[in-house]
């Protein structure tokens, strides 16, 4: 009993969605209720983000930056490139927008959910760690260590997503947004740069 209406949230979203990212979808928000729980952070608002996190994804390419445009969103080169990566800033837009969520916590976990950036809150350490590792994924080599690590240490968590995700796109041509670099070098500076500097922190 809380402030949002999951069900019609849950129905709207789903109209926007081909069914393999409705599943994703609802992977991600279960994952980040059970994140929620293990952080202490409030379940309700991981299970919005979760819901909500990819609601910009199935629209296509040139109609994102057309929204984008619209919407005065500043759309970098890297994006340009990429549209994809366009989905993040336009969905937290949209779930504002469209789907009536004013919460400047849901809307940045929204925002940063794909490259993430230096220094995440919580909530968007939470959604960005189950877009990586809700049930419904299997590609990533090393997914079972990164799942049990999820729920031990969320920052490491987030350092090793952003270590994989890098590595994996370094070897392919696609587009790497420097703030997924910034977002790798922050994470990484605070386990390996002092050495007794990071454990301490697990969230
Ligand atoms: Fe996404
Ligand atoms: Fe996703």
């Amino acid at each position: 009993m809380g402030s949002y209406n999951l069900i019609k949230l849950q129905k709207k979203v789903k109209k926007e969605l081909d069914a393999d990212r409705f599943l994703h979808t609802l992977g991600v928000m279960y994952t980040s209720a059970a994140l929620a729980m293990r952080y202490g952070e409030d379940i309700e608002k991981a299970q919005v983000a979760g819901l909500l996190h990819d609601c910009a994804k199935c629209i296509p390419n040139d109609k994102k930056i057309r929204m984008c445009k619209e919407r005065q969103i500043e759309i970098s080169k890297v994006e340009l490139k990429s549209p994809f990566l366009l989905h993040s800033k336009l969905g937290a837009y949209l779930a504002k927008e469209k789907y009536g969520v004013e919460d400047p916590d849901i809307l940045s976990a929204i925002m940063w959910h794909t490259t993430g950036r230096p220094n995440m809150t919580r909530l968007e350490k939470i959604v960005f760690t189950a877009d990586y590792i809700e049930p419904q994924r299997c590609k990533a080599e090393n997914l079972p260590k990164v799942r049990r690590l999820a729920f031990h240490d969320l920052n490491l968590t987030v350092c090793r997503i952003l270590e994989d995700t890098l590595h994996y796109l370094d070897s392919g041509q696609a587009e790497i947004d420097p703030m997924s670099r910034s977002a790798y070098r922050y994470y990484h500076n605070l386990f390996y740069e002092t050495e007794d500097k990071g454990h301490s922190i697990t969230s």
